[in-house]
């Protein structure tokens, strides 16, 4: 007899949901109706004109019809906006305070203060809900994170990269706390007599580095592939045999493998390794390097289509260079979005004397038309490679690299947008380029499950805009509204407050 009841009941409920409204009971929800939904599902971006419901963190519905909705929840009026997912920058360094180096962090504790409290909400400011933070990170920093009341997901690739002894970027490091700040670093027979005694090669094989980057709670290994620039001298970098390894290992273990590269031979032998994802653009053409700005040389052509054919993530990071190059130019600093995500005191710190340190040590003896000449001629390579890769059918990841280098020129979320700008400045049309910070970086970091798209059953992290972002780059700083985990935040109780 139950059985009975049972079939007839959920027999009414279907014929309820398919002949009536759909009906909701929320306790913690949100109803946004009549907006202009660009859901990204399967990567279809077409808008559409609809009602998204969302209960606690996770989406509940989203569709044409208005369902009904009960209970405790939010209505917001959508219309004449556009809803999209929640952006996510695949490639950050959430351990740096831009424009500082070492020495101004311990001189500087208050201004560091301030601008790390602000940094979470920085990101959100410019719509980033989901970050990766592609380095080293601490437990320390991991948790402030989790403690702050607003702040993007937070994803990250253990507590340091999987960097070979003695190479990049732990060259940086000085030699005495080098191996200590890089525990997962790749041991080299080559670096042998430059490795500390108290390190054994065999927890630093690509298997015991990945399994500790696993254990750490990472969704992906961080490895490079790097010479040198600025002058350095030549370091060392992993045999393919070593990149293999790691790869064939993140992977039995379910994370990914991405590669700090943006070099002609970093690109070309990543390209034939086929790892999953390369962390920068390729804008260091090397024996091209004083190519024409407008054409592709074949050599390079064919190394991107090795990287189109295999579907390598290619992360352009054109702020990298950018990051650089307004140093040079005191405009940057009177931009008055930047006042939105880094405190007044931050900023007044940067044009003093101290705080134009870095400035000094890259440009110092150069005029500022000298600095773009030479800026924009490998800032166009850049431009022409990711072009080329998305003219093709290339896989374009959104990351920053924010910031590259001790620079205040890539400032947290304000450095996204001028990312987005950049990548459609380069020619990227606009819908590449929201599939690119939405979809495609869920896909290629495994996050798919989870966000990148508004469907039933994800992470209720949207943005709504006032500006159709298929139509118009500025759609992307008129945010009228960030829904992070169903919450909803106005954009501006997430700049800065003085
Ligand atoms: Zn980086």
């Amino acid at each position: 007899m139950k059985k009975i009841c049972l079939v007839l009941i959920s027999a009414f409920l279907v014929f309820s949901c398919t002949e009536s409204k759909k009906t909701f009971e929320l306790t913690h929800g949100v109803h946004i109706s009549g907006v202009t939904i660009l859901a990204g599902e399967n990567g279809d971006f077409s808008p559409f004109n609809g009602h998204v419901v969302t209960e606690g963190e996770k989406i509940l519905y989203v569709g044409e019809a208005e369902p009904k909705v009960r209970g405790e929840y939010r209505k917001i009026e959508g219309k004449g906006k556009y809803l999209i997912p929640g952006l996510i920058d695949s490639h950050v360094h959430i351990t740096e305070v831009q424009g500082m180096a070492y020495q101004q962090l311990e001189k500087n504790p208050e201004l560091v203060a301030g601008f790390k409290a602000q940094m979470p909400r920085s990101y959100l400011y410019f719509g980033f809900t989901t970050l990766v933070n592609l380095g080293g990170i601490s437990q320390d920093l991991i948790d402030f994170i989790h403690d702050q009341p607003l702040k993007p997901d937070l994803y990250h690739t253990g507590w340091s990269g999987a960097s070979v002894a003695n190479g990049y970027p732990m060259n940086f490091a000085p030699e005495s706390i080098r191996f200590e700040i890089t525990p997962n670093f790749i041991y080299l027979e080559s670096e042998a007599e430059n490795i500390p005694d108290q390190y054994d090669p065999a927890d630093h094989t690509p298997e015991a580095v990945v399994k500790r980057i696993r254990e750490s709670g990472a969704i992906a290994v961080k490895a490079y592939y790097e010479t040198g620039f600025h002058g350095m001298a030549d370091l060392p970098v992993p045999t393919k045999e070593i990149l293999v390894r790691l790869q064939e290992e993140a992977h039995k273990n379910g994370l990914v493998l991405t590669v700090h590269g943006n070099s002609l031979e970093a690109h070309a032998i990543l390209s034939e390794v086929g790892v999953d994802i390369i962390a920068h653009g390729l804008w260091n053409w090397g024996a091209y390097k004083s190519a024409p700005k407008d054409s592709l040389p074949e050599e390079i052509k064919s190394v991107l289509d090795k990287q189109i054919e295999k579907q390598i993530g290619y992360t352009p990071t054109l702020t990298v260079l950018e990051g650089e190059r307004v140093l040079a130019d005191r405009a940057f600093l009177d931009d008055p979005r930047l006042r939105k995500v880094i405190p007044g005191a931050m900023i007044t710190w940067y044009r003093s004397e101290e705080g134009q340190w870095f400035a000094k040590e890259l440009f110092e003896g150069y005029s500022p038309e000298e600095v773009n000449e030479i800026y924009g001629r490998i800032q166009a390579h850049g431009d022409l490679a990711l072009k080329y890769l998305s003219d093709n059918g290339g896989l374009i990841l959104f990351g920053t690299d924010t910031p590259s280098a001790p620079t205040y020129g890539n400032p947290p979320g304000l450095n996204g947008y001028a990312e987005i700008r950049m990548m459609h400045e380069a020619g990227v049309p606009l819908g590449k380029i929201l599939a690119s910070a939405t979809v495609n970086n869920a896909a290629a970091f495994h996050l798919d499950s989870l966000v990148g798209s508004i469907a039933v059953g994800k992470r209720a992290n949207m943005l709504l805009l006032t500006k159709n972002p298929m139509e118009e780059v500025e759609a992307y700083d008129h945010i009228d509204k960030i829904i992070l985990g169903g919450e909803v935040v106005e954009r501006e109780e997430l700049s800065v407050r003085e």
